[in-house]
């Protein structure tokens, strides 16, 4: 028995998104680039929401980023989350620009600060889908 336990909802890839979990198994972090208006945009979709544009390129994130936001989910929740609380949920500002949501490890809830630097890693979790995740910022920023 290992210490990371399946997520109670895995993924499935789709043609928008199957580049991204592709280079996630290979431990880097895609973010979408807009065509039409270069906006980054996280988590893939085919048009971009703020002009339209269904043309984007893929731009290799660093994985550095800070804390935005986040919170920590605590029960009631729906029965399948139940052996998961308390659990955190972060918003992570990246250093390219864009924003996305995941979770923290290898980090007490209660020392989870807004903020703080991280860095992404990368968990396993069924043969297809390996999923971003992020601990404090080991390397010096
Ligand atoms: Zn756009």
């Amino acid at each position: 028995m290992t210490t990371q336990s399946k997520p109670v909802v895995v993924p499935v890839p789709s043609d928008e998104d199957r580049e991204y979990w592709e280079a996630a198994k290979q431990g880097k972090l895609l973010i979408q680039k807009c065509g039409g208006c270069n906006r980054l945009r996280h988590f893939p979709t085919m048009g971009c929401p703020h002009c339209g544009t269904m043309k984007w390129t893929w731009v290799q994130a660093s994985g550095k980023g800070t804390i935005y936001s986040w919170i920590i989910v605590h029960p009631p929740v729906l029965p399948a989350f139940q052996d998961k609380v308390p659990y955190n949920v972060i918003l992570v500002q990246l250093e390219e620009g864009t924003r996305m949501i995941s979770n923290m490890v290898e980090c007490p809830n209660d020392q989870i600060k807004i903020g703080m630097p991280v860095e992404v890693v990368f968990e396993k979790v069924t043969e297809q889908i390996t999923l971003p995740k992020f601990r404090p910022a080991k390397s010096a920023r």
